[in-house]
């Protein structure tokens, strides 16, 4: 089980390793799917679709890795390993971007006196 700090989060979340993100991304593009065809076929709106039971395998397969699901589907989306920076090498958390030049959370920058 990997880990990275989620600025967003405000505090350390499992993170869908890179290795499992094709099959986590389809599960959640299906999902989609299935809340629009829920939706063609009702004529519902958004809020009435039962969002949470047609992601029910997205969020099955976060909490098997051991991921804290209750932060939403569209949240643990976002933790994908790859968008994640490197480890902070002053607090250990993580840059918010691999493309990030300094740690937002402590401001240090790697090379900097
Ligand atoms: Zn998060
Ligand atoms: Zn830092």
């Amino acid at each position: 089980m990997k880990r990275a700090y989620c600025w967003r989060c405000r505090k350390f979340i499992v993170v869908i390793e890179d290795v499992d993100w094709d099959e986590f991304d389809k599960l959640y593009k299906d999902s989609i799917e299935q809340v629009k065809k829920y939706r063609e076929d009702t004529g519902s709106a958004l809020n009435d679709a039962p969002v949470k039971k047609l992601f029910a395998p997205v969020y099955r397969f976060y909490e098997d890795r051991g991921g804290d699901s209750t932060v939403g589907h569209n949240e643990f989306y976002r933790h994908g390993e790859r968008r994640f920076g490197p480890t902070c090498l002053a607090c250990g958390k993580n840059f918010r971007t691999s493309e990030a030049s300094f740690c937002a959370e402590c401001g240090y920058r790697p090379g900097a006196k």
